[in-house]
């Protein structure tokens, strides 16, 4: 039987997605031959990267200004060639935990690093406010919700200097502004594709300012003036992305998943803020994602964490462990998972509370 899967990444995907993808594994658009042996230079894969990219733009309202590409290397990958490219003395960053510290750790091989704020003091279970980003940066980068840690910004930042951000987690969850960034990056592993393939979204006229050498494959503009076709790409990652664009768009877009991707979270918060065994880690509701629920035992009940980790796991439910960083528990509700899967996760929380009555 199919289990509840609440995995960080990689994670669930749409049925549709994992069906397509393995109808495709055998044949390919009736070429006879699996999309993992055919050319990507044939007139077949050639149609999928084309409405991949096509698909992004038209569900994210893509303007003009920007263009949309499917590279490899994963986020981690962007950490160091987001620099490269736009980096030319000075950058800001925000500092709300792991993803971030990666970013800015990668970004001060190339200028001087601003962290504005960081919520690091409290184990980044909140986001930091009322920070200032100087005038004076190339850009400001940020992570839009933190995986590992729960939290999520839920609105574009008013900022007066170039954006950049790391949505690996919650791209395609919920409506964005792409004209107020630079660029947008994320890793396909956690809403889109299986991993292998990293979305970026870049303005072409943020490109070409810096001094230093770019390598030919770090460079933007190579991808740009290539269709994401300079090199092979991955082509089974980007097939399946495909995949979930037309999953996505059949269901009606960003705004309507948006929509139940709120009230899937709430189900869960609302379990967590009434049951008194279990408290969220992320306090302030402003704060908490949508995407990665992260939670605790309370006081009392503190030491039978393994006791409702083995009823959730009796009831099907997997991947709820907290990130070895945290410890705690950590429910992933990503746009292809199931409000049923959701209540079976809430029904065994009830019941364990019963059970300590
Ligand atoms: C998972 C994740 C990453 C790392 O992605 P890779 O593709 O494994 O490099 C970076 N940032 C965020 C926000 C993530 O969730």
């Amino acid at each position: 039987m199919k289990k509840h899967n609440f995995y960080a990444g990689p994670s669930i995907l749409p049925e549709y997605t994992i069906k397509k993808t393995a109808e495709a594994i055998l044949d390919f658009a009736g070429t006879g031959l699996s999309v993992m042996e055919v050319s990507h230079r044939s007139k077949e894969f050639v149609a999928v990267m084309d409405e991949a990219t096509a698909l992004v733009k038209e569900l994210l309202q893509v303007p003009e200004t920007h263009e949309v590409l499917f590279l490899q290397g994963g986020a981690s990958t962007q950490f160091f060639t987001v620099p490269f490219n736009l980096l030319k003395t000075k950058a800001a960053y925000l500092n709300t935990g792991t993803w971030s510290n990666k970013a800015i750790k990668e970004a001060k091989l190339f200028g001087e690093i601003v962290e504005v704020a960081s919520s690091k003091d409290t184990t980044y279970n909140y986001i930091p406010k009322g920070y200032v980003v100087p005038e004076d940066v190339d850009y400001f980068h940020y992570t839009t919700n933190n995986t590992i840690y729960g939290t999520q910004i839920h609105h574009d930042p008013e900022v007066s200097v170039p954006l950049i951000a790391d949505m690996s987690s919650d791209i395609f969850s919920r409506p964005i502004d792409v004209s107020k960034y630079d660029l947008i990056y994320a890793g396909a592993q956690k809403n889109l594709a299986p991993a292998g393939v990293t979305l970026v979204i870049v303005r072409k006229e943020a490109l070409g300012k810096v001094d230093r050498p770019i390598p030919t494959m770090i460079d933007y503009r190579t991808h740009i003036e290539k269709g994401s076709m300079f090199n092979t790409p991955p082509c089974v990652p980007v097939f399946a992305a495909l995949q979930t664009l037309r999953w996505l768009k059949e269901n009606g877009g960003i705004e309507a998943i948006a929509k139940v991707n709120q009230e899937k979270a709430a189900i869960i918060y609302d379990e967590l803020d009434r049951n008194k065994c279990f408290e969220p880690v992320v306090k302030d509701p402003a704060d908490r994602s949508l995407m990665n629920i992260t939670f605790v035992m309370t006081k009392a009940y503190k030491e039978k964490e393994a006791e409702f980790f083995e009823l959730a796991t009796s009831k099907n439910c997997v991947g709820i462990k907290g990130h070895r960083s945290i410890g705690g528990f950590r429910a992933s509700t990503y746009n292809a998972m199931p409000k049923e899967s959701i209540q079976v996760l809430v029904d065994a929380m009830k019941e364990f509370e019963q059970k300590q009555a």
